[in-house]
């Protein structure tokens, strides 16, 4: 796929057929925005409002999201506005004063964390505002620890729009680094240990190992049983291993809290974001304290915005939400209950169903072949979006379809807020009578 292509992006040529407001929309965002953003559907959504698990759009329609993994515990969730609100009327600062949240809050996230269980001090958290961020704060720890600069990536791996970590995202599509090597997903020992001393034939050390524990861009893959040889493997040659959890962290896979721990590793770094602040810009890692030790006494770390109080009171609120709705385990429960309602649809186009808790990837094929075929994935991600069900498609061929409901989903639709707005009439659950 082109750097200018995107799975499920909306082709600007077929604008004719849209809704006059829409495309009025649509042409002054064209003009105002740089040219680089892309929209979701073949008929792109306007949305005014979010509630739950629903979006709305301006006649009070409601959608259901199963596919943004920001707002993860709900769009507007009270718990999470109402901390933002009282933090914004309070205080808002940076993390070169004195404040209790994030010390709070980092203790917590901290203790979640499987290589912080030996002691406090084992490891220690640093606050960005994305995930990008995160990655990239988190190859210049690796680098400063290993002396290295190689890093292995899955070959098509997304881990953020930075210079140094969109030259690690093969997804992009654009050039990788000199110093970056692929290995396909899920990565296997041997692929890593080549990739390792090809990178060693150039004269080039290796800094880290860098994956998403899920494998959200390869195609969702939550199968990976070598990925603690790999840890090992990597470790040997001097190298570090980033766990990104932008996608399978806070519950996510609902079996675990973190998605490397389905694996069974403790990694040396953990990146995070996306779901951390429900949609408040907070992201951060998590680092062993030795591999911190001498980046911290060395290089100097102020993130303006990264963990402030307010950001931090969203994600403070967030940790609550999680354990007191006890939404992994309902990720993990209606995760269960939506791949085996999927397997069991049969249809002649869906091949496997796999993921972990609220996140599923479904292979699209074209029956008559049986080879995979992004255009009926997305043929049935713009059918969905018609029925008012958000879903998106993945992979390097664009033919899996990912499906990410928010975590506090039920098995049955929960009812519809409140309409607003004058021109909400009828309103009927989305995607009512489409799966039974
Ligand atoms: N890593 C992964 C695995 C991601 O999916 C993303 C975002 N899609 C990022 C990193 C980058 O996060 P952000 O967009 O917050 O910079």
């Amino acid at each position: 796929m082109n750097s200018d292509q995107m799975v499920n992006a909306f082709d600007a040529s077929r604008a004719g057929d849209l809704s006059p407001s829409v495309r009025d929309l649509i042409a002054r965002r064209e003009r105002a925005l740089g040219g680089a953003y892309r929209l979701f559907y073949a008929s792109p959504v306007h949305f005014v409002r979010g509630e739950g698990v629903y979006l709305y759009d301006p006649d009070g329609r409601a959608y259901l999201d199963a596919y943004n993994n920001v707002p993860s515990v709900g769009h507007s969730h009270p718990r999470v506005t109402g901390a933002v609100t009282r933090q914004l009327q309070a205080l808002n600062t940076h993390t070169r004063y004195l404040t209790d949240g994030v010390v709070d809050y980092a203790e917590r996230l901290l203790a979640t964390h499987s290589m912080t269980k030996a002691a406090a001090g084992a490891a220690h958290a640093m606050f960005t505002c994305t995930g990008s961020e995160a990655n990239d704060l988190a190859l210049r720890i690796a680098r400063h620890h290993t002396g290295g600069t190689g890093v292995i990536v899955t070959a098509n791996a997304y881990h953020g729009v930075t210079a140094a970590v969109a030259e690690v995202s093969p997804s992009l599509g654009i050039p990788l680094g000199p110093h970056v090597r692929t290995v396909p997903a899920p990565p296997r020992a041997d692929d890593v240990a080549a990739a390792i001393a090809d990178l060693a034939g150039q004269g080039i050390r290796l800094a880290a190992f860098l994956a998403d524990s899920l494998f959200s861009s390869d195609g969702v893959l939550p199968g990976a049983a070598e990925l603690r040889q790999v840890r090992d493997l990597v470790r040997a040659a001097g190298g570090l291993y980033i766990a990104d959890e932008v996608q399978s962290g806070f519950g996510r896979t609902g079996s675990h809290l973190w998605g490397y721990q389905r694996h069974g590793l403790d990694p040396d770094i953990v990146t995070m974001g996306k779901p951390m602040g429900n949609g408040m810009p907070i992201a951060g890692i998590v680092a062993r304290h030795e591999v911190l030790e001498d980046f911290g006494r060395t290089a100097r770390y102020f993130n303006t915005f990264g963990g402030n109080p307010v950001c931090v009171a969203a994600a403070t609120a967030v940790l609550d939400v999680l354990e007191s709705e006890d939404l992994p385990a309902n990720a993990a429960a209606t995760g269960a209950y939506l791949k085996a309602e999927i397997t069991g649809l049969r249809a002649d186009s869906l091949a496997e169903v796999r993921g972990a808790g609220l996140y599923l990837g479904v292979d699209v094929i074209d029956p008559a072949t049986g080879k995979p075929s992004g255009d009926r994935a997305a043929a049935i991600v713009n059918g969905m979006r018609d029925r008012r069900v958000l879903i998106s498609a993945t992979g390097p061929l664009g033919h899996t379809l990912k499906i990410r409901p928010l975590l506090p989903s039920q098995r049955r639709p929960a009812p519809v807020g409140p309409v607003r707005g004058a021109q909400a009439t009828r309103l009927t659950r989305p995607g009512a009578g489409m799966l039974g």
